[in-house]
């Protein structure tokens, strides 16, 4: 028998919450953001999944990209931190991959570059996030410069990226969208504000461009219930089976360190899955596990390839009842939240380790 631990996705759900971005983009297209392999879920399926229903896709790096063009993916692929090396910029142009400028030393690499064709260019400003991306005053000098150079092709897209946007009582999303709007409306470029929670909570955030990561994935980018959030659905499902039945006597503690002792005599089971699968190790007593389509506690300590949860207060099961980690019953949100983690990290760090086996291919 194999392991049982298995990452299922969904790519139909996929498909379902890239018809919702699509919608919620209106006018604007949708890039669909699949970086760090897709979030976990497999970039190269997701990709070619999405590819019908999107106009573009975003990834960190060119490696990203070139695993995308070698695997057939045709669509523009844009690189969002630009490039780290100058030599990257032939390539960009050869694979028509999109280039974010970030910084004046990208600017003066595509500048001195000798292009056997220009590529297009993104110009990132800063508008509140202080991480990456260009001074707004400088926007309107910058769009001249790239105008003018032979390396830069096509309609120049001015992008920022919003910090606070999951926030929806903070007002920090409409400043920056004031700012960035503020210094661009009168340069006619096209723009591109939303991520996830832009699209979905932020309307006058959508633009020519939207870029949607987490949503696709089926998590909501908000901590509290969201109409149009609320109508997305899970795309990884990381499921398992029992594989041990154990009753212990009130006092008696499971696992590494003693973390959990039982109050009462207790029925523990065992599932072949932990950190070295990327189930968070921080996970603590009490995170959801669902155990034959009931929610049990986690109890102990998450090791690297198992869990234990506390199954007395199910009826009588054996081994080989079905377990689900997340999915459809369990948000990743939920159980990285008992891990001091959010869904983004903990779908991401799916490891290798875990099958996945593809659904709506
Ligand atoms: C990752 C990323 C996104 C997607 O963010 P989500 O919150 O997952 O939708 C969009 N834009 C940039 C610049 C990013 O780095």
């Amino acid at each position: 028998m194999a392991r049982p631990t298995q990452a299922i996705v969904d790519l139909e759900a996929l498909r379902h919450n890239c018809r919702l971005a699509r919608s919620l983009s209106s006018d604007g297209k949708l890039m669909a953001v699949v970086k760090a392999n897709a979030y976990g879920h497999g970039a190269i399926p997701a990709a070619k999944a999405l590819e019908p229903l999107v106009s573009a896709f975003a990834v960190a790096c060119i490696e990203e990209a070139e695993d995308l063009r070698n695997a057939g993916v045709a669509r523009p692929i844009l690189l969002m931190e630009g490039i780290f090396q100058a030599e990257e910029l032939e390539i960009a142009a050869q694979r028509d991959f999109w280039v974010m400028l970030q910084n004046h030393q990208q600017l003066d690499e595509l500048d001195a570059a000798t292009l056997s064709r220009p590529v297009t260019c993104w110009l990132k400003l800063d508008s509140g996030m202080h991480r990456l991306g260009f001074s707004l005053d400088e926007s309107a000098a910058l769009l001249a410069r790239l105008r003018a150079s032979p390396n830069a092709s096509g309609d120049v897209v001015m992008a920022t990226h919003l910090a606070r946007a999951d926030e929806l009582d903070n007002d920090f999303t409409p400043q920056q969208i004031r700012v960035f709007r503020g210094h661009t409306a009168a340069l006619g470029t096209p723009c591109s504000m939303a991520n996830s929670p832009g699209l979905l909570g932020w309307p006058e955030s959508r633009d020519a461009w939207n870029r949607a990561g987490v949503m696709l994935y089926g998590q909501s980018p908000f901590p509290e219930p969201h109409p149009q959030a609320d109508q997305l659905k899970p795309v990884m499902t990381l499921q398992s089976e029992i594989i041990a039945l154990r009753d212990v006597a009130a006092g008696e503690s499971v696992g590494y360190g003693g973390a959990w002792t039982a109050r009462r005599g207790s029925r523990i089971a065992t599932i072949p899955v932990g950190y070295g699968d990327g189930y968070p190790r921080n996970a603590g007593n009490g995170t959801p596990v669902l155990v034959g389509g009931r929610r049990v506690p986690l109890v102990g300590r998450v090791s690297m390839d198992m869990i234990t949860v506390d199954v007395t207060d199910l009826p009588p099961m054996a081994v080989g009842a079905p377990v689900e980690l997340w999915g459809d019953h369990i948000t990743a949100n939920e159980v990285a939240s008992h891990a001091g983690s959010i869904g983004y990290e903990i779908m991401t760090r799916m490891l290798p380790r875990v099958p996945r086996r593809y659904l709506g291919q």
